[in-house]
């Protein structure tokens, strides 16, 4: 049976190295080079924490907030656009208490087999991908966020997940080499974190050696039915017949779903990250700045990456500096002995999240194209969701019971 994936980012990759493995023949196609999407730039983090959707109360009144500040950590860029007034007004509904509390459950779950699957390929002979388990701080710096750590600690205990309160000077003795400013932590000891370019770098070789056929600069342009069937994908240089089709195209799904009729709301979230790869700081954990909505990894040896920013934007529109500076300005804040000079935006790696209205990710098979399963719309969790996702689409197209449920993350929710 031949499956064809379009998309090669965490996702597309994830889905073919699974399907590969359960005998399938299958193609990638991705209309970059495979070497730089959303994948490669993140914070690396596998986080079971991340139970608490983007969607989600308050959000609404900080975000307009941010919004009059061009160095803040979120900021919609207002069009005239019918998607993007579409999509924010299913963000505004879905951004209640109890989605919220209907999201956690799924939220967990999903992350907890992912993680267990990172695990597994982390042992696979010729995966490398720096991958260590050793927990994720989120520092903070106010009394309304220690309030906050509180109720997040109470509700990650009672999903199950290890998290615990931390105040500075414990913190601070598990961080001897760098000097914090904060009030305190919540240490959540269930998360885990990789090097993400190191990840995709190992997937593809893998998937090289192992018979998987990769297509770079091919952009899908088409897709040819036959009865509820996708039978052909059509592209800028080649059609492709198929068994199967999975559609993992990221930021792009909603342009490529409507090829087939499908109504996918999403927009691109757009983010920065800067990587100092022979860093003269040192951090021993994973930390999120809370105040500032900054991911600081150590990665890798002696990386640091410092990643933020949620810029729901068209992906023409240039990157911006100022929102970089925001994300440095926040790393002072909290780690005054890191002086960061601003680089050139050029030197910036950017990328772009698929965000879902409701912070859920698409994942299942659509209702009238029997052979086509949609895997995207993983917004700020696409790299923890990822292995878990390609081992999900393998079980759907191999109609398997999944490994866990998905039903939260019906593609077609919204129509
Ligand atoms: C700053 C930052 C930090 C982040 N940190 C984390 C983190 O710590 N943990 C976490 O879980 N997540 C994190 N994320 C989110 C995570 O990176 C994304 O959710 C994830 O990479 C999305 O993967 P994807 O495969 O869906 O999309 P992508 O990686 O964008 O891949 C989609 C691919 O589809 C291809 N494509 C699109 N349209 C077409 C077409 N028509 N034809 C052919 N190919 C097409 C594109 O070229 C692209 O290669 C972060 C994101 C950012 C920006």
């Amino acid at each position: 049976m031949k499956a064809i994936i379009v998309g090669g980012g965490i996702i597309g990759l994830s889905s073919a190295y699974y399907l590969k493995r359960s005998g399938w023949e299958v193609t990638v196609i991705d209309q970059s080079d495979f070497l730089n999407n959303c994948s490669y730039g993140n914070a690396g983090y596998v986080c079971p924490s991340h139970f608490v959707p983007l969607a989600s109360p308050g959000i609404i009144q900080q975000g307009l907030r941010w919004m009059l500040n061009k160095k803040s950590p979120f900021y919609i860029q207002p069009r005239l656009s019918w998607p993007l007034m579409d999509w924010g007004l299913k963000f505004v509904k879905s951004a209640t208490a109890k989605h919220v509390a209907d999201s956690a459950i799924p939220l967990r779950d999903a992350a907890l087999v992912s993680q267990h699957c990172y695990e597994e390929l982390a042992n696979t002979p010729g995966f490398d991908f720096a991958y260590e388990r050793k927990g994720l701080f989120e520092y903070f710096l106010t009394n309304e966020a220690t309030a906050h750590a509180h109720e997040t600690i109470e509700k990650a205990t009672s999903l199950g997940l290890d998290a615990v309160y931390m105040n500075a000077e414990e913190v601070q003795a598990l961080e001897p080499q760098t000097k914090l400013n904060i009030k305190g932590a919540v240490y959540f000891k269930c998360d885990s974190h990789l090097y993400p370019n190191k990840l995709m770098r190992s997937l593809i070789s893998w998937l090289q050696h192992n018979g998987v056929t990769l297509k770079p600069n091919e952009t899908i342009t088409a897709f040819e039915k036959n009865n509820n069937r996708i039978s052909k994908v059509i592209t800028s240089k080649h059609t492709y017949e198929a068994d199967a089709v999975v559609i993992a195209t990221g930021s792009w799904s909603r342009e490529v779903a409507q090829l087939i009729n499908v109504k996918l709301p999403l927009m691109p979230g757009r983010g920065y990250s800067i990587t100092l790869e022979n860093s003269p700081y040192k951090l021993n954990y994973p930390a999120i700045l809370v105040e500032g909505r900054v991911a600081v990894t150590p990665m890798d040896g002696n990386k640091i990456r410092f990643g933020g920013t949620m810029e729901i934007t068209n992906i023409p529109r240039p990157p911006q500096i100022s929102r970089v500076e925001g994300i440095l300005n926040t790393v002072k804040q909290f780690l005054p002995e890191f002086t960061i000079p601003l680089p050139d935006i050029k030197d910036v790696w950017y990328g772009y999240r698929p965000c879902s209205p409701d912070g859920l990710p698409y994942i299942g098979r659509l209702k009238n194209i029997s052979n086509c399963i949609v895997a995207t719309g993983h917004a700020m969790i696409g790299l923890s969701l990822g292995a878990g996702t390609g081992q999900w689409v393998t079980q759907l197209l191999n109609e398997e019971k999944t490994s866990t449920d998905l039903a939260a993350f019906e593609v077609e929710r919204f129509s």
